[in-house]
């Protein structure tokens, strides 16, 4: 896609710090470095959200999240975790509409990056859960995800 940033750093139209990159995807640094070593996994096909990928697809760059983290991981002795955030649509905060995964080395708990879970867990009732399941349910077909 020709205005997309991300569709040229794929084609080195825009320079980046490329970790890792074969037919299928590309790693590169984050240039906001949100902690250091914080790395940006994307396909190379342009899709803009989780909600575009075929099960092909996810294939191709599901499997190589493990070896890219890990290489991240080790490549750094202070590195103690790592948290994998993939935003999908504005409101969940996604600036770049190619999709990509964000892998955020954790250095301590003060470190540089912030995220945190309201835990409602006391405010449904079961009643609720069970008609939040049906409806996800329900969507999903013998070939796992209609649609896909
Ligand atoms: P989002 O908010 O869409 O989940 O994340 C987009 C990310 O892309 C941001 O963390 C931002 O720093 C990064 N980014 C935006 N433009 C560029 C760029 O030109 N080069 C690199 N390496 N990262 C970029
Ligand atoms: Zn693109």
């Amino acid at each position: 896609m020709t205005d997309c940033i991300f569709c040229k750093i794929i084609a080195n139209d825009i320079p980046s710090f490329t970790v890792y990159e074969d037919e299928d995807i590309k790693a590169f640094l984050d240039i906001s470095q949100t902690t250091p070593g914080h790395t940006l996994v994307i396909p190379k096909k342009h899709v803009a959200n989780i909600f575009e990928y075929d099960q092909a697809l996810a294939s191709k760059v599901f499997a190589k999240i493990p070896m890219i983290a890990s290489a991240i991981k080790v490549s750094n002795p202070d590195i103690q975790g790592m948290n994998i955030v993939n935003n999908n649509g504005e409101l969940a905060y996604q600036s770049v509409f190619h999709s990509h995964f964000h892998l955020i080395p954790r250095y301590s708990t003060k470190d540089t990056f912030k995220m945190s879970f309201k835990d409602n867990s006391k405010k449904y009732t079961s009643e609720q859960l069970e008609s939040i399941m049906t409806s996800i349910k329900n969507e999903i077909g013998e070939n796992n995800v209609k649609n896909i």
